[in-house]
């Protein structure tokens, strides 16, 4: 990423300060949205408009409309109360409206004295006493004198709070008049076979015409084209942005690549014993990817693979051997999960592969204090060759002896600089660690050409022998006693099944306590049926003890938050419900089915949702009785809900775009691999442009 201080490509950096009304404060302001210059103010792009290009008679509106109106001032006063209102009613003559203000200077009122002409855009809404609108935005007019109407649309800037938008519009105008006037020059950084592509309209010859239509919409513009980012001159920006996103991940995971890494290249005798104590043989798709992965580790700079499997496809497997093979070569390994449970499965799945080799896991987690961490910390240091835990392990004062390899599972949930910041922990410093993300969430080719540019992919595309398709119902809440009475006898024929508790709220406790209300309802409907809990406000061992009595059979049926959704494995669980089911992201729905059809026997997983949910919520989960592949589910959940749902909240800071969408916009990512892949080659300036036109300096990734 370019450093803050180089020169800009743009011209016309040469400062924000010759525009009028812009002091210490504005520029403060504006740096804040990263805008440095007149061009990157260019850059600050609309998010709606406003048609306020014709007057309407204030007979003609009805509620729900927006509209810009003029009129006489008939009455003005402060009403008091509670919270004083500035009430105005305006007439023309065809009718009247009244304008309510909640926050107002008393200037106001003794500036709308009765007679004076208001000019006013706002939205009109039903009232007690008829019309009305709240806050409009509203202009004094000189007695006599006749103003004219803008015959462009208005556009609506993204903005923070005291930076107004009459601001914004004053100073995109003074910059498009730079423009025009041949003082500011915007270069075309698209290369000719992108813009070929394209196939613009004759009227959008360049790009400083696109950039003057999206800040200025001519009146007849086509609006509906505009707000959903459609029209041609939008597209246009959208594909620079995307390559722009496209190359700054590709450039970042260059540099990484540029770094020095051990070449892990021994195979050792470990790897085989591992293997022939295992009560399975690999899947071809694991033995491809473990060679993949092998190659890799061989290399003297460091891995950067992205390990994609459906949920219960047999990652952890292929991750153990490539820790074998780093622990092998005398290097250490790190394991990170995001949760704590998933953090503890694998710690549990580690332990029991590893005791024969003699390979004891240390643990570290945020709970891990006191004594126990700083044992934990002095055998990291030392050199233990196994380390697994959560972001704790990424923390300041933990440092490695050696480390080789880093494994970062459902890397989806941490942020890029989380992970990169764990293989920066390589104590050497001309050495780093070489690193394997996993994630069970398929990340839609779109998504991965921006989120994970650059990264290299192995995909584990077949699920172990013998899993069975899991039959998926859809079912409403109203019926929820039939599925509790469903339950009761799958359970008293041998089978066991988990009922899984959504709610919105964040709060562990909130969650905890509905979990428990079920359980308890649960245990009281269905006796004599074993009921457990597990959620995620237990104590790890309090968790184990829930989790081993289920696997053992002596629960039957387990209650749980959303904490199930990674590392549960019971092959004999073979019936999933999951109640408020619309409330969860398709992928994640899909991961919680997947905890089930690990065995011999058919199962199922009954959707409940509520009797209100609304058509789009039945058409999520009709996705879900449709297909059990997860990278269909995902997709979808990329259009209808967008990144943040698949990828999780976390990385979604990295994905704002200002004018792309990657849902929208996937047939203009699919032009971009090849184009991004020459510029890198061969015109590392023009990417490192477009990256400070679309991206800026790397503050914008600094909380993600
Ligand atoms: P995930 O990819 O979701 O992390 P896991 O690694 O947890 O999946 O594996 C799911 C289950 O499948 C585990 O019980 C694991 O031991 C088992 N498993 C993995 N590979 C195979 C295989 N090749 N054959 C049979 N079972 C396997
Ligand atoms: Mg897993």
């Amino acid at each position: 990423m370019p450093e803050t201080g180089t020169p800009a490509p743009d011209s016309g950096r040469a400062g924000l300060s010759r525009l009028r009304g812009v002091g210490p404060r504005l520029l403060e302001s504006l740096e804040q949205f990263g805008i440095h210059t007149v061009v990157d103010l260019l850059f600050h792009l609309p998010f709606r408009y406003e048609d306020r290009t014709r007057l309407y008679p204030l007979g003609s509106l009805y509620p729900g409309c927006q509209a810009l109106v003029e009129g006489e001032v008939e009455h003005c006063a402060i009403v008091p109360g509670r919270r004083p209102t500035l009430v105005v009613v305006l007439a023309d003559g065809s009718g009247r409206i009244t304008l309510r203000f909640f926050h107002f200077r008393h200037t106001q009122k003794q500036q709308l004295t009765k007679g004076t002409r208001l000019r006013c855009f706002g939205e009109v809404r039903g009232g007690f006493k008829g019309l009305e609108m709240i806050h409009p935005s509203y202009k004094r007019l000189v007695a006599g004198s006749d103003e004219p109407v803008s015959d462009r649309l208005t556009p609506v800037y993204p903005t923070t709070e005291g930076l107004g938008q009459a601001t914004w519009i004053k100073l995109t105008g003074q910059a498009l008049d730079l423009l025009r006037a041949g003082a500011l020059q915007l270069d075309e950084l698209l290369p000719a076979e992108l813009l070929e592509n394209l196939q613009l309209p004759s009227q959008l010859p360049n790009l400083a015409q696109a950039i003057e239509y999206i800040h200025q919409p001519p009146g007849d513009a086509d609006v509906a084209a505009l707000v959903e980012r459609r029209h041609p001159a939008q597209q246009r920006l959208a594909l620079e942005e995307l390559l722009a996103h496209n190359l700054s991940m590709q450039q970042l995971h260059q540099q990484q690549h540029r770094l020095r890494a051990p070449a892990l290249d021994q195979p050792g005798a470990m790897e085989q014993r591992f293997l022939a104590s295992l009560p399975f043989t690999l899947t071809a798709a694991q033995q491809r990817v473990i060679a993949e992965i092998q190659q890799d580790l061989a290399a003297r700079h460091p891995m950067q693979r992205l390990l994609q499997g459906d949920v219960g496809s047999g990652k952890t497997v292929v991750a153990a051997m490539a820790a074998l093979r780093a622990i092998g070569n005398g290097y250490q390994v790190a394991i990170m999960a995001p949760t704590e449970l998933l953090a503890e499965q694998h710690l549990r799945s580690f332990r029991g592969w590893f005791a024969g080799l003699g390979i004891e896991p240390v643990w570290l987690s945020s709970k891990v204090k006191g004594k126990a961490r700083s044992a934990a910390l002095e055998a990291i240091a030392a050199g233990e060759p196994l380390v697994i835990g959560t972001h704790a392990l990424m923390q300041q004062g933990v440092a490695f002896q050696r480390l080789g390899l880093a494994v970062v599972d459902e890397q989806h949930r941490f942020g890029v600089h989380q992970r990169l910041a764990l293989i920066d922990k390589a104590a050497d410093d001309n050495e780093n660690a070489h690193q394997l993300i996993m994630t069970a969430t398929p990340i839609p080719r779109t998504l991965a050409m921006t989120a994970y540019a650059g990264l290299e992919t192995s995909v584990i595309d077949e699920l172990p022998p013998g899993r069975k398709a899991v039959n998926t119902a859809a079912i409403s809440s109203e019926r929820r006693g039939e599925v509790m009475r469903r339950v009761a006898s799958a359970c008293a024929a041998g089978r066991q099944a988990y009922w899984v508790c959504t709610l919105i709220e964040e709060s562990d406790a909130i969650q905890a306590q509905a979990a428990e209300d079920v359980a308890a309802e649960l245990a009281r409907e269905l006796r004599p049926v074993r009921v457990g809990l597990v959620q995620g406000r237990l104590k790890p061992a309090e968790k184990q003890a829930v989790m081993d009595a289920f696997s053992a059979g002596d629960i039957q049926l387990l209650v749980a938050t959303t904490v199930i959704e990674v590392g549960v494995d019971v092959p004999n669980a073979s019936l999933m419900i999951i109640e408020n089911a619309e409330r969860l992201g398709l992928a994640q729905l899909h991961q919680l089915r997947g905890r089930v059809g690990r065995g011999a026997e058919q199962s199922s997983c009954v959707l409940l949702f509520e009797s209100g949910a609304g058509p789009l919520a039945k058409e999520r989960l009709g996705i879900l009785r449709q297909t059990t592949d997860g990278f269909k589910i995902a997709e979808k959940d990329l259009q209808l809900r967008g990144p943040g749902e698949v990828l999780g909240t976390r990385q979604t800071g990295m994905l704002q775009f200002r004018v792309a969408d990657l849902a929208r916009d996937q047939e203009l990512l699919e032009r971009i691999p090849p184009v991004a892949d020459r510029i890198l080659a061969g015109s590392p300036q023009l990417a490192s442009r477009l990256i400070r036109r679309w991206i800026g300096d790397s503050t914008r990734f600094a909380g993600v």
